[in-house]
């Protein structure tokens, strides 16, 4: 019955399955900064030979008196699967 529990509770409230949620690493100071990427509205389409792919962009700071932006480059899949990410400034952790 383990099972058919786990299935009703994944069910319901899953909100984050429209996040890809990330964290960096401020090269500058070291912070770690939780970033979040809205798969329905912060991606932008665009067109690769033979695919579609969707590209997010995301600028952090840190909370810090340190004011290093990073920018994060995130490519998925048309299903939303990450297939690249970069990232200035800063490093994935
Ligand atoms: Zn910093």
């Amino acid at each position: 019955m383990n099972f058919l529990k786990s299935l009703f509770s994944g069910a319901s409230a899953k909100p984050e399955k429209r996040y890809y949620t990330f964290s960096v690493k401020c090269l500058r100071c070291g912070e770690i900064i939780e970033g979040r990427m809205d798969l329905d509205n912060d991606l932008s389409i665009e067109y690769e030979a033979g695919r579609d792919v969707y590209i997010g962009r995301k600028v952090l700071m840190g909370a810090n008196r340190c004011f290093q932006r990073m920018e994060v480059d995130l490519k998925f899949t048309y299903n939303r699967e990450l297939i690249e990410q970069e990232i200035k400034g800063g490093e994935f952790v």
